[in-house]
């Protein structure tokens, strides 16, 4: 607590001064550009990785950063997706996964998952991931079964992600795109899924061209790429 207390001393001394023009701006409204949705990880640090100031970016977090199914029953991660897409009509939807992933390493090996039958449970959302990268047969303790399941787990919530009717509804439009990356927290690297070559590929945002999950836009006069 007294390093919580410290920071907060530290933010309203220096951090809040500086910009506080932006948070009376802010307090009216908020124009996200992009829903990230990543791992609850406290290495994790979006609004640090993009050097993004308040109101940029709309953060959903949890354990192994999931998106279930569309289905009759609503969660919280469904109904901020809706919020995001419908109401602040964002423009970009991440997800984005992380090298030593401790969800990831309970899906590997179960018996961590003993004590926390909620975890378990939620990570119920990772079944179609474990079944597609058990065809890589990896050993299950290798750092390539880790790393592989981790790339496939962006993947499956990716395709759980356009079960979502609004998702669905705005990528048939062409005014949504979305990415799935997975932040190496070592080296600060991130790799991007390319749905044209089906695998990851380094995110260079120098090289002017960033790997895309985005599917084609299909409905009549939809635009080719949604605004950036
Ligand atoms: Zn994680």
């Amino acid at each position: 607590m007294e390093s919580l207390l410290k920071g907060f001393a530290n933010f309203r001394q220096n951090v809040y001064p500086q910009q506080k023009e932006m948070f009376l701006r802010l307090a009216s409204g908020q124009s996200p550009h992009t829903l990230f949705i990543t791992c609850a990880d406290s290495r994790v640090m979006p609004e640090m990785m993009f050097s993004a100031q308040p109101g940029e970016l709309f953060v959903l977090r949890n354990i192994g950063n999931v998106v279930p199914p569309y289905s009759q029953h609503v969660g919280g991660v469904v109904a901020a997706i809706e919020y995001a897409v419908a109401e602040l009509n964002v423009r970009n939807i991440v997800i984005c996964g992380h090298t030593d992933c401790g969800a990831m390493k309970a899906v590997l090996d179960p018996s961590k998952l003993a004590g926390v039958p909620s975890v378990a449970s939620w990570l119920k959302h990772t079944d179609t991931a474990r079944h597609v990268a058990a065809h890589h047969d990896h050993p299950v303790d290798s750092p390539e079964a880790l790393s592989c399941l981790t790339e496939e787990n962006v993947v499956s919530q990716l395709d759980h992600l356009r079960t979502q009717p609004v998702v669905a509804a705005r990528l048939a439009a062409g005014t949504l795109r979305l990415h799935g990356w997975i932040y190496d927290i070592a080296h600060g690297d991130i790799l991007a899924f390319d749905t044209q070559a089906g695998k990851f590929l380094p995110l260079l945002p120098d090289n002017g061209q960033t790997p895309c999950a985005t599917p084609r836009p299909r409905l009549l006069g939809a635009v080719s790429e949604a605004a950036a």
